[in-house]
């Protein structure tokens, strides 16, 4: 009999979500221990499925089934499979892809990322990261990849008590190499790249900004790797101007749009200081991208995040003429679309413009979104046209 938490009426597993704070928790049976999996039940008695338990973390269980499960190799082979059977419905570069996404597909804090032959993990909880060697199995029966590499060097798992960590798991360490996805080129650090490599979420939204950029003077603002930029000049922009206060990860965006045989401006700056610059020296532009990483990571720090959000969006309007267009996204699921849009209209009515909004973002679909589990979405975008005076 594994222990058990009996959880009071009214939480949010009752509606549709998987995780478990501590004030949910009602009782406690069989002293579960951090890293154990534990039986959830309502206060009737009533079985609610398998979890993960953590007494260090905030959120002291996650549920990983509606059923009596272990977690053996065999469920990381089951979950494995299902999650790439998904991902096969969707019309996405299968070679380049978030194969397995913690809860979203019941595995909460394993992340299974493929990048051609080579395989990147994360282990983001406590009762995963236990489990490592499973889940290694597990990727070599189901994927049979060249090499192995856990990705753990992230601030996401603090909260679980765990370490940072980076390594290769089985194989050899790849050198880095290019990929080239929807015509953009890109290079995947297996080892130091950002996240597991590459920013995954954002692949299929390069295309889609790009379909605005021909004839365009275009500023792609946080660039990283250059791939709003580099689409954008694929697709003909009159020239491009890319900044990131980065100078490797500028080295590799001029490396990566040598090797797609277009021209980029890259400037080495912060971006705050770029538009305000830019801004008095009365630069115009026509299409401005605002890729910003998660300023917040926690709720508290929402209100100042959300200034700095503001003033990059007021700069940005005011350098585009009627007819120009901004696109902007949001990484941190904290901050809401309907967040996202009123920093648009404050900046808009700042700014004296009134903005058309022409299109909007989410992550790609290999990172999908679970109706009961909001955080499951959490990059959101919007593309605005400054319309002229009526
Ligand atoms: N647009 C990119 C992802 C951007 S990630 C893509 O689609 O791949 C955020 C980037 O912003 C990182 O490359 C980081 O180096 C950069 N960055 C963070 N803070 C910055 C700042 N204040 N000014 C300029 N760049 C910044």
């Amino acid at each position: 009999m594994p222990a058990s938490l009996v959880i009071k009426p009214r939480c949010r597993i009752f509606h549709g979500h998987d995780w478990i704070y501590a004030s949910d928790v009602d009782k406690y049976h069989g002293g579960p221990k951090p890293g154990e999996v534990v039986a959830l039940k309502s206060v009737k008695g009533r079985f609610l499925g398998s979890a993960i338990f953590n007494s260090n973390s905030q959120i002291v269980a996650r549920r990983f089934s509606f059923r009596k499960e272990e977690l053996d190799q065999e469920f990381f082979v089951r979950r494995l499979q299902r999650a790439v059977e998904y991902r096969k419905t969707l019309p996405l570069d299968q070679s380049v892809c978030r194969l397995l996404w913690s809860e979203a597909d019941g595995a909460p804090g394993v992340v299974i990322d493929r990048y051609g032959d080579h395989v990147a993990l994360q282990t983001l909880t406590l009762a995963m990261d236990q489990r490592k060697d499973v889940i290694v199995a597990a990727i070599k029966e189901v994927l049979n990849p060249k090499s192995i590499i856990e990705r753990n060097d992230t601030l996401i798992r603090v909260p679980e008590g765990l370490e940072q960590q980076k390594s290769v798991l089985f194989g050899s360490e790849p050198k880095p190499f290019s990929v080239k996805v929807g015509g953009v080129v890109l290079n995947v650090d297996l080892m130091e790249g950002q996240k597991t490599g590459l920013y995954l979420d954002q692949l299929d939204n390069y295309g889609k900004v790009a379909r605005f950029a021909q004839g365009k003077r275009v500023l792609d603002c946080f660039t990283n790797q250059g791939g709003f930029a580099q689409a954008c000049a694929k697709a003909g922009a009159a020239e491009v101007t890319a900044v990131d206060s980065s100078e490797a990860a500028l080295h590799q965006a001029h490396a990566n749009a040598t090797e797609a045989g277009v021209r980029l401006n890259l400037q080495c700056a912060n971006v705050f200081d770029f538009l305000k610059e830019a801004e008095m020296h009365e630069q115009k532009y026509d299409l401005i991208i605002l890729d910003p990483p998660s300023f917040t990571r926690t709720k508290s720090s929402i209100t100042a995040a959300l200034r700095g959000y503001k003033e990059i969006h007021l700069r940005a309007l005011q350098m585009l003429e009627p007819g120009g267009q901004l696109v902007t996204f949001t990484c941190s699921h904290h901050i809401t679309g309907g967040d996202l849009r009123q920093v648009l209209i404050g900046a808009g009515a700042d700014a004296r413009r009134s903005l058309r909004r022409i299109d909007s973002y989410t992550q790609r679909a290999d990172h999908p979104i679970i109706c009961g589990i909001p955080e499951t979405e959490y990059l959101r975008g919007y593309a605005v046209e400054v319309i002229g005076g009526w």
